[in-house]
């Protein structure tokens, strides 16, 4: 078993059909990175840059997160790297007396983008050090917590006004860093054709979308099968939010827990999932299903999952694609 699942190091991410589909990695640390490029994955598609501010007082000053961004570069080897802007809130251990204590819902509080926008000056240090490491292989750069437009405005202000000083100081880097954003709240996932066009891509974040969606603490374990992407409300959101990707050539990747697992991998392709981005632990086994996989056939079925009312109507559907 371990043993075919090796295999498909080497192996394309393409299904039975033809067609490729991406599949990137969630990747944290030096070992995930060493081992998503082993693995053949086709990038990072989410780097979660708040691991560098917690646990500690200090702030990360630029040099230090330029240098851990250039690692994750350099690690790529040429592959494009997907950088997420801090998305702290009150509902990590931050030490740091960035995020306000006390808040009544962290969940609904000052996070994401919003702490970043409250903080400039923090947030331009973030910027600086991730455009810097452009300057050693491609970089892309992912807004969490969005939920309206401005704030997309607000950030590509802020990463140009960098750039200029960055410019003026004859620092090496790419000029124009691909812009993406999160997809994890519904105002976002429901506007989102209304911000396409500040967007280079997007990436849905299944784990916050359901909490949001669906009204569950994601991390509330007495709520058991209530915080579930199988909803029939997610999977409308999901094949929508992909419809528009589509018709708007903006990139649609999912980043959530949702996407790692290959029980769900016929589900999103089905929905018209393209590009995914996991774990490394369980990379080789989610392209294992692709390539056993007739995406055609598969998307024919794509009516009768959006028509399922229940959840026992989705795992049937489940169950009966991933028999086949
Ligand atoms: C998500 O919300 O699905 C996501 C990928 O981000 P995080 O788990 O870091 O909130
Ligand atoms: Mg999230």
């Amino acid at each position: 078993e371990r043993r075919a699942l090796d295999r498909l190091r080497t192996a394309a991410s393409r299904t039975r059909d033809g067609a490729d589909i991406l599949l990137y990695a969630n990747a944290q640390s030096h070992e995930d990175v060493t081992e998503a490029h082993a693995l053949g994955a086709d990038g990072v598609g989410l780097y979660r840059t708040e691991f560098l501010f917690l646990g500690r007082r200090e702030l990360p000053d630029e040099e230090e997160q330029f240098l851990a961004y250039r690692d994750l570069v350099l690690g790529m080897n040429g592959r494009p790297v997907t950088i997420r802007t801090l998305d702290l809130g009150a509902d990590k251990a931050d030490e740091t007396g960035l995020v306000m204590s006390g808040e009544p819902n962290p969940a609904l509080g000052v996070r994401g983008v919003r702490l970043s926008l409250s903080h400039p000056t923090v947030f331009g240090t973030q910027l600086r050090a991730i455009l810097r490491a452009s300057g050693y292989g491609p970089v892309r750069v992912l807004i969490p917590m969005v939920t309206a437009r401005e704030e997309i405005a607000a950030v590509r202000m802020l990463l140009s006004r960098q750039a200029e000083r960055l410019r003026e100081e004859g620092h090496a880097f790419r000029p124009r860093l691909p812009v993406g954003a999160m997809i994890e709240v519904p105002s976002a996932a429901l506007a989102f054709p209304g911000f396409a066009d500040l967007l280079d891509f997007v990436s849905v974040g299944t784990n916050d979308l359901t909490q949001y969606l669906l009204a569950t603490d994601r991390d509330n374990e007495a709520l058991g099968d209530l915080y579930s992407p199988l909803h029939p409300a997610i999977l409308r959101v999901l094949r929508e939010v992909i419809a528009v990707g589509r018709r708007r050539g903006v990139e649609v990747s999912v980043c959530g827990e949702m996407a790692a697992d290959p029980r769900y991998t016929r589900l999103l392709l089905a929905l018209g999932l393209e590009a995914f981005s996991l774990h490394p632990n369980t990379l080789l086994e989610v392209r294992q299903v692709v390539r056993a996989t007739d995406l055609a056939a598969l998307r024919r079925r794509a009516p009768a999952l959006l028509r399922g009312r229940e959840r026992s109507a989705i795992l049937r559907w489940l169950a009966a694609v991933n028999a086949a």
